[in-house]
């Protein structure tokens, strides 16, 4: 299983393992030899040439370089591997999207929140300079960003809600607490929750998000506590469901041992 770059103007790659990552320019032309479009996968970065936006917040342009790149692949290669697949480094698309990731390179902050990066929903992952002050950082932003392309599907069913108790109907009982949330709609959760961090209290969805981020953060032995990062054994219910949804798309090994 291997990452590999191509780099601008015309490249030849060639992926030799059973699943390949394809990290490409946006608009590539490179002659892509070897790529097998049901086991590979090809992940598309994008400079900026002008500022960019999400919710009010204003991010410089900013053009990516192979040392930014090989660090959002650490975190690419923390999925990849553990599912040994191509399944979770897909855009989930919708029927106008295309089905690939679109890693989007912004700099500093203009004006807003501080952010690490965003997705947009629709393909597009784009991470600021915030996501790259250290390797942790651009992995674990690069991973929970990943997850948020899962959320629609997972972070409203398959039992994810009841593990926090999760609800947007106020449940005016003092077992609860009112998320801090500043987008969208309320939520509460149960007061007994344990979360992965401070920012997972906001919603179902960034609570999946960072929780998926501390599954795969773990696995790379990049686990890490602080005053807002508890870590993935600070939620041992969410890990154990996470395992569960990381097995579910993983490789039988009859599918790959013959
Ligand atoms: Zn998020």
């Amino acid at each position: 299983m291997d990452g590999l770059y191509g780099g601008a103007g015309i490249d030849v790659l060639d992926g030799n393992g059973a699943s390949d990552r394809f990290l490409l320019p946006e608009n590539n032309e490179d002659i892509i030899l070897g790529y097998d479009e049901v086991n590979d996968v090809k992940i598309f970065f994008e400079h900026t040439t002008s500022s960019v936006s999400s919710n009010g917040s204003k991010y410089a342009a900013k053009v990516w370089s192979e040392t930014d790149i090989e660090k959002v692949d650490r975190g690419l290669a923390a999925i990849h591997e553990k599912t040994g697949n191509n399944l979770l480094l897909h855009h989930d698309a919708w029927a106008f999207d295309d089905e690939y990731l679109h890693c989007r390179r912004a700099g500093v902050r203009i004006s807003g929140k501080s952010l690490g990066g965003w997705n947009d929903g629709l393909g597009t992952i784009t991470l600021t300079d915030n996501a790259f002050t250290n390797n942790t950082a651009a992995v674990l932003i690069t991973v929970h960003e990943i997850g948020h392309e899962w959320d629609d599907e997972y972070a409203f069913d398959h039992g994810w809600l009841g593990l926090s108790g999760w609800t947007d109907d106020n449940p005016n009982s003092s077992s609860y607490v009112k998320s801090a949330n500043t987008y969208g709609d309320d939520w509460w959760y149960l007061k007994s929750t344990k979360f992965v961090s401070t920012y997972a209290k906001n919603d179902p969805v960034d609570d999946f998000a960072d929780s998926f981020a501390a599954y795969f953060l773990r696995d790379v032995g990049m686990d890490f506590t602080n005053t807002t990062w508890f870590g993935a054994s600070s939620a041992p219910t969410k890990m154990t469901w996470l395992t569960e949804f990381v097995a579910n798309h993983t490789t039988p090994a009859w599918m790959t041992n013959w």
